[in-house]
């Protein structure tokens, strides 16, 4: 099959989030199954350049339609990861020093969408599917149909993958941004289409890829069923209700190329099942590392952005928390408001001289890697998760997980004493409400067990490291819907 990827996002190259992890490992491993698979992405200014191999110009002179004018875009090939990837320039818009943040990012991931479509016309690639993720790209669907249809083009199939709905690309001058790329708003500006549920007077990017894509998917199966109620919804429950038969939740894998603890090259010791006792030297190596004391004490870390869906308020508690408890606490994480990072600045200060904690406020890809290695215990508290990516990685790093119950984290994370699954079945602690009594009680269950029952952790631990998170399932998961839509 021959599968296009569109995406605002890919790892390692233009990474914020899981998303950017999914593009690239779904691509790898679609590929590994025999299949064509190219990923198209705007050339932001800001992208790791000296990641990408042989990165050459194969189309000069891409005309974009932009406000009744055409502007001359450029159309770059390049090798990441393995996977073949094009790059548009968007005039502009993808001059920038983040990927997201600007004022005009719904301007520039419209004309990228335009633009990417543009592309495939002109040269006339056909693919099968048109996968598209999140709202970035979620006008292509519309597009396709709407545009390219009407061209003769219309034997590709559209698939659309919320990583996230909290961002949906809501707009109340949708004439204004329709029209920047040539599309009259009102042609698509209706309750069946693109008007927000809610807010009457916007356009919705998100509804469009619902209502326009042969198929849509989330990252769990929990979180799909979570987006259906009006709680974990946030307006689009009813249209997803509405398209049940079109739309499914799978659950993410992870590279097990890139998170392997018996390869990792970022690790002090390499480690697997048959040397599990090795692990103990990564543990001792972020110790010093990090300045921390040697002791007789489990590590609880976390990684993750610092934003208020990770439960901030939460992971404050654990901090001093877990302390209280006897164990050491590492954090790892940024945000992308400063006053974010300040409030963990001005916990870390109070905290000073502790040896006992560390809180690192930065993105560290390297420090992650021996984090996951060399923590015990690993905290998720998110008040919601569509899937979660660091559960996975823990569990593959042998690192215990305790997380809140939701979304992807049910999904995947069962808990020792309560899952009902024994020993055998358990790998990790799982809690319910999103409160300190909650959390303290987990905590402290987990705490104890590896002060008291060393055997039973270490268990738990090696239970983690069994279970199969890799992208070999959830791949072909993604090839069946694939083929049941190319069949309709
Ligand atoms: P989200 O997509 O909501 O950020 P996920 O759990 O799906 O959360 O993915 C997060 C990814 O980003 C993981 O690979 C994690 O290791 C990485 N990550 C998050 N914060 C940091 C950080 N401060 N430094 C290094 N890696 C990070």
């Amino acid at each position: 099959m021959y599968i296009c990827m569109l995406s605002t996002e890919m790892a390692p190259i233009a990474k914020v989030g899981g998303l950017a992890d999914v593009v690239t490992a779904l691509s790898r491993e679609l590929q590994k199954r025999g299949h064509v698979c190219e990923i198209i992405m705007p050339m932001y200014s800001c992208m790791r350049y000296d990641l990408i191999e042989d990165l050459h110009c194969v189309y000069e002179e891409l005309w974009v339609p932009h406000y009744g004018q055409w502007r001359a875009e450029k159309v770059f090939s390049g090798r990441v990861a393995g996977v073949n990837c094009l790059f548009i320039t968007c005039g502009n818009y993808t001059e920038r020093s983040a990927i997201y943040g600007r004022e005009d990012d719904i301007f520039l991931f419209t004309y990228f969408s335009r633009a990417a479509l543009e592309f495939m016309y002109k040269t006339e690639r056909r693919p099968e599917i048109i996968h598209c993720h999140d709202w970035g790209t979620a006008l292509v669907p519309v597009m396709y149909y709407e545009i390219y249809g009407g061209l003769g083009w219309g034997d590709s199939r559209c698939v659309f993958t919320i990583h996230n709905n909290e961002c949906q690309g809501l707009c109340w001058y949708g004439d204004k941004l329709l029209g920047m790329v040539g599309m009259d708003v009102s042609r698509v500006f209706s309750p069946e289409k693109l008007q927000d549920d809610n807010a009457k007077n916007c356009i919705n990017l998100m509804k469009g890829a619902i209502v326009y894509s042969n198929f849509i998917t989330t990252v769990s199966p929990t979180f799909g069923n979570e987006m259906k109620s009006s709680e974990g919804g946030r307006g689009l429950n009813g249209l997803l209700n509405r398209f049940s038969n079109k739309f499914g939740g799978i659950i993410n894998g992870i590279d097990y190329d890139v998170w392997n603890p018996a390869t990792d090259g970022k690790l002090a010791a390499n480690y697997s099942l048959e040397n599990f006792e090795r692990k103990y030297e990564n543990k001792r190596a972020l110790r010093e590392w990090l300045h921390l004391s040697d002791e007789w004490k489990p590590i609880i870390a976390v990684v993750t952005r610092l934003t208020a869906q990770k439960g901030l308020d939460l992971i404050k508690h654990a901090v001093r928390s877990s302390l209280g408890m006897g164990a050491q606490f590492v954090l790892l994480g940024e945000s992308p408001d400063g006053r974010v990072n300040g409030d963990f600045w001005n916990m870390k200060n109070s905290l000073g001289g502790n040896s006992n904690v560390h809180l690192w406020i930065g993105y560290h890809e390297e420090l992650s890697h021996l984090i996951y290695a060399g923590a015990d215990l690993f905290l998720i508290p998110s008040l919601f998760e569509p899937c979660g990516l660091t559960q996975l990685i823990s569990l593959r790093y042998g690192t215990v997980p305790m997380v809140r119950r939701t979304g992807g984290l049910a999904d995947t994370v069962f808990d020792l004493d309560r899952s009902g699954r024994g020993l055998e079945g358990s790998n990790g602690y799982v809690f319910g409400n999103a409160s300190t009594g909650d959390l303290d009680e987990t905590m402290s269950r987990a705490i104890r067990t590896w002060f008291d029952a060393p055997e039973v952790f270490t268990q738990l631990a090696r239970n983690g490291m069994s279970f199969n998170y890799s992208w070999e399932n959830p791949a072909k998961d993604y090839e069946n819907i694939y083929n049941y839509i190319k069949a309709k």
